[in-house]
């Protein structure tokens, strides 16, 4: 039977708990590398979003909205400081509707639509599909296609939030964290302290209104640990393709990271010079803005793994 981890109870959601990433926190469950694992997650509210109604709405009458809470920490057995971690996704369960919202202060365009309402819109998740429903009416209908937009370890030193992404993972909102694919992180912590949440059903490059398709899941993993493999920023395996994933701002840093990180790699694991893996990099190196609404941006560099080896 896949082992289950049961997402924490609403009224045990905190900010310096849940919604953090962090060494400080006691891990809630205990797996073994290999071991098959189902994961329940809170959507970025923390399920407070179910009606049109605002984040401010809510707030108005009460209700604690928490922010993007974590499903953790997990404790991985025999993950140490100076391994990496090895995630593959191995599947997301969808909801029937998920959440989108503009608020001011709050996503990439805020400075130009400063005097934007706050707005919350509902779309039913059906067959795969993600229904849009427009002002107007009108169905657009966008194929599903869910990955983890917050997850990472616990840092090296400090507690750090859960809104912000960095060299642990965090909120990345890289939409190539998604099953079939697997994610590398950094451990810098015994038992590497990992947790997740931020589920998106679907997400454009960017997620430029500062939410995507936000949804409650079941995420399937498998845990691995790579010893004495360290690394400084997060990493992403497809069957096709190496990238990196780096976050920083202005989000040309979050580019020349990613770049950088992406050279390191070619470099280490698959033989190549440090100037012909740059050079390469003019040739066909991929990549895409992951987000640029979190107070880091971040930034996917790619390799098709067709190139790397002979
Ligand atoms: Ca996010
Ligand atoms: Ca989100």
């Amino acid at each position: 039977m896949v082992k289950r981890i049961q997402k924490i109870p609403f009224e045990k959601l905190t900010p310096s708990g849940t919604s953090t990433l962090s060494p400080f926190n006691k891990p809630i469950a205990t797996v073994k590398p290999g071991e098959e694992v189902e994961i329940e997650t809170w959507d970025a509210f923390g399920g407070c979003i179910k009606t049109e109604q605002t984040r401010a709405q809510a707030l108005e009458k009460g209700v604690k909205v928490p922010v993007n809470p974590v499903t953790g920490p997990i404790y991985v057995e025999g993950a140490e400081p100076g391994d990496s971690l090895t995630v593959e996704i191995l599947g997301i369960e969808l909801p029937s509707s998920g959440a989108t919202t503009i608020s001011p202060g709050f996503g990439s365009l805020e400075g130009w639509l400063n005097l934007m309402i706050p707005r919350t819109r509902i779309s039913e998740i059906k067959a795969g599909k993600v229904l849009y429903r427009t002002d107007s009416g009108r169905i657009v209908e966008v194929t599903a296609e869910p990955f983890i937009g917050t997850i990472g370890n616990s840092p090296v030193y400090e507690a750090i939030n859960t809104l912000t992404p960095g060299p642990h993972g965090g909120n990345m909102d890289c939409p190539d964290i998604r099953p079939g694919n697997t994610l590398i992180l950094p451990v810098n912590q015994p038992g590497a302290l990992f947790g997740l949440g931020d589920v998106h059903a679907v997400q454009g490059d960017g997620e430029v209104g500062g939410s995507a398709i936000e949804i409650p899941a079941v995420v399937k993993l498998r845990f691995g640990v790579k010893r004495h493999y360290p690394i400084a920023w997060p990493r992403v395996e497809s069957p096709e393709e190496i990238m990196t994933v780096c976050s920083a701002k202005p989000l040309e840093d979050a580019a020349r990271l990613a770049h950088r990180e992406l050279v390191n790699w070619m470099v280490a694991d698959y033989g190549w010079a440090r100037d012909d893996a740059y050079m390469f990099q003019s040739i066909a190196a991929k990549s895409r803005i992951a987000q640029i609404v979190d107070p880091l941006y971040t930034v996917v560099a790619k390799m098709p793994k067709k190139y790397l080896k002979p």
